[in-house]
């Protein structure tokens, strides 16, 4: 089982900041900015390239919780970042698909 099902399942603790049925979001154990949580669906899929129309839905369920995430966090007035690294050139290094939500700090482009 991939470390994000472990922590969808409760076998790996993390520091949930909202869940519902379908999605999961923690703060990123290693925060790239004052604000960094990781949302997730439920449901494992490796990475955005092995999605089809069928996942439409629950992708639309990660960009409202990134965006309930924000405005939770307080980053609605300044301003945050949603990022989906994507296979090996872009760094993902968990191939469980998560939508990065960064804010806190000015985000410069373009990113590195
Ligand atoms: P990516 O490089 O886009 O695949 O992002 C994976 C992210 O998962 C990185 O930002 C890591 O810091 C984060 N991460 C890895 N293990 C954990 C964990 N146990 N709890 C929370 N975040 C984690």
């Amino acid at each position: 089982m991939c470390l994000f099902c472990k922590i969808v399942n409760g076998d790996v603790p993390a520091k949930v900041v909202l869940s519902n049925d379908h999605v999961l979001a923690f703060h990123d154990v290693n925060p790239v900015a004052p604000t960094h949580v990781l949302v997730i669906p439920k449901e494992h899929i490796a990475s955005l390239h092995d999605v089809t129309a069928a996942h439409a839905a629950v992708l639309g369920e990660l960009l409202l919780a990134g965006q309930k995430v924000a405005e939770q966090l307080a980053l609605g007035t300044t301003g945050y970042r949603l990022v989906m690294n994507t296979g090996k050139d872009a760094g993902q290094s968990v191939f469980h698909v998560h939508l990065h939500v960064l804010g806190g700090r000015p985000m410069a482009w373009p990113p590195g």
